[in-house]
């Protein structure tokens, strides 16, 4: 079977250099290893991602000389088998509500002192919801209440035990090999909410198995999510792809690049004269 490599993108903003680094290194390792180049749109958040964004993905893409496999999984296409994913969590007894707002946690976190953040910089969940009986749980839901489905990291752990994955590219404080996975740093992490029945982290594993990707070549600012992704292969029984967390791109003051930052878009770059060879130089991939 020959290897299966993706680029993920979100049609949140217009692709930057850093964007092209990650698409381009997956398409030249799937070439060198005569495997398959898949892209894959991660659209779940509506409110953030736009039809001109997705057009943009694969004119920005294509001119860069990159050609995939169609048709293109848009993930707000297969709601259905992320729901199921989510349910057979739930049926573990692995997911509980909490309805508390983010500010309301970051209140909860700020009144007490040297609160752990999660590797995206946000308050672990104090676990107030934890405690609540399933009669409030129950009343609260059934009254409308706005809620995220979190993981009881505690009794997922108990669950998956101990769990690994090997990285031949490196992370963030130079990781490489066999790295051992650290699910805990999320805490309660959120993988569905009321309106939405994923997350990030739960589609990806899910579309990572249906799509048979066997390499996940992404950004290094992922590399701890990895071991989230692990943790919810193992509960659902899925398959561990290899992985290659690759360097940033970095903006003159050493800061990753933003999509919010036009300067460094690639449609910018073309309208300036930019050529896809000049691109992969600008990358390091001269
Ligand atoms: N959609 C994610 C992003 O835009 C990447 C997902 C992945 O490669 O796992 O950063």
């Amino acid at each position: 079977m020959p290897p299966v490599f993706r680029f993920a993108p979100s049609p949140n903003g217009y692709l930057h250099l850093g964007h092209a680094l990650s698409a381009i290194l997956n398409f030249d390792m799937a070439k060198a290893a005569g495997g398959r180049f898949l892209l894959r749109i991660e659209d779940i958040d509506a409110t953030r991602c736009r039809p001109e964004y997705e057009e943009a993905i694969y004119e920005d893409l294509a001119w860069l000389g990159l050609s995939w496999e169609e048709p293109v999984r848009r993930q707000s296409q297969h709601l259905d088998a992320y729901r199921q994913a989510r349910d057979r969590l739930d049926a573990m007894g692995l997911l509980f509500p909490a309805f508390e707002s983010r500010g309301e946690i970051a209140r909860l976190a700020g009144e007490r002192a040297f609160w752990p953040l999660d590797p995206d910089g946000a308050p672990l969940y104090p676990g107030e919801g934890k405690m609540l009986p399933d009669e409030e749980r129950r009343r609260r839901i059934a009254a409308g209440a706005p809620y995220a489905l979190r993981i009881d990291m505690d009794k997922a752990i108990a669950r998956a035990g101990a769990l690994h994955w090997q990285e031949s590219g490196r992370g963030p404080g130079g990781e490489s090999g066999i790295v051992t996975a650290d699910p805990r740093a999320w805490g309660d992490a959120v993988l569905a909410r009321k309106e939405v029945p994923t997350s990030y982290h739960l589609s990806v594993v899910v579309d990572d198995t249906l799509q048979g990707v066997t390499h996940v070549v992404r950004g290094v600012d992922l590399f701890w999510s990895t071991s989230l992704h692990r943790l919810l292969q193992s509960l659902l029984g899925l398959p561990a792809p290899l992985y290659h967390h690759h360097r940033l791109v970095l903006d003159a003051d050493g800061r990753k690049l933003s999509k919010s930052t036009a300067a460094t878009a690639l449609r910018a770059l073309r309208q300036a004269g930019a050529t896809p060879d000049a691109i992969r130089a600008m990358v390091g991939l001269g």
